[in-house]
């Protein structure tokens, strides 16, 4: 059975004390669904982060990765150091990532292979820019997005692979994909891994959606039956709602 999974992005939020704070307060939480937690903080909290959930069902996972293992790459981070503190899992492919930092298709498959090699789960993001879906043109750009850093791997890859739907036009702001047009697209991505991997592949693979998940609309998204979970921002800085989110399930 494909794993429920809410996973929070907290982005360039949260000093030290606020994360503290904040994993005070989430751990005060009561978990009602089946759902695995996660929570990405930044880079300078991520030790912090990880020591502090020790003994509680929240898994510690990172932003983002450099390919290499490492070299003169000022600023970056590699597989092997978030190894060495514990974190297994990396969120790959961001679409601030991509837009801000110029993450493409090509580096992220780089990237994709470099946390496969060290043994890491990816929860890799992809999604449409408004225009594309404007234009009809959604499905091919995430066919293309996955194929190109996705389909050179083994099918076997794929039990360290969550997929993250996230349509650009909904993240930050406010405007969610309904529940129905998250469905179709997951079932278009399930169908589109089927085809690569076969059956047995496509049906292991949690398809989280991302873009403006609150309290108020999780319940319903996460109805649909390709919708394994969710990549929330906003909404996971404050622990009441990503654990309304969490037990959305
Ligand atoms: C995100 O950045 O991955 C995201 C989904 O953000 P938000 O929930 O704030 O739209």
């Amino acid at each position: 059975m494909r794993k429920h999974i809410v996973a929070g992005n907290w982005k360039m939020n949260n000093g030290l004390i606020q994360t503290e704070t904040l994993i005070s307060e989430l751990k005060q939480q009561e978990q009602t669904s089946d759902a695995e937690v996660m929570i990405a903080p930044s880079f300078t909290n991520l030790w912090h982060a990880f020591e502090s959930t020790r003994q509680h069902d929240i898994e510690v996972v990172a932003q983002n990765m450099h390919f290499s293992d490492k070299g003169a790459y000022t600023g970056e981070v590699s597989a092997g150091m978030l190894k060495s503190l514990g974190i297994k899992t990396v969120i790959l492919g961001h679409s601030e990532r991509r837009a801000y930092y110029n993450e493409t298709d090509e580096s992220l498959a780089k990237k994709v292979d470099a946390a496969l090699q060290n043994n890491m789960r990816i929860i890799f993001c992809f999604g449409e820019e408004l225009s594309d879906r404007k234009s009809g043109n959604e499905e091919t750009v995430v066919e293309n997005q996955i194929k190109n850093a996705l389909f050179h791997l083994e099918a076997s890859a794929f039990k360290n692979i969550v997929l993250a739907y996230e349509p650009v036009w909904a993240i930050g702001t406010g405007e969610t994909a309904s529940p129905e047009q998250a469905q179709d697209m997951h079932a278009f991505i399930r169908k589109t891994l089927a085809n690569n991997y076969g059956n047995d592949t496509a049906e292991s693979v949690s398809i989280l959606y991302g873009g403006s998940v609150k309290p108020n609309n999780a319940k319903e998204i996460f109805s649909k039956p390709d919708v394994d979970g969710g990549l929330i921002g906003g909404a996971s800085l404050k622990a009441e709602d990503f654990y309304a989110i969490v037990n959305a399930f």
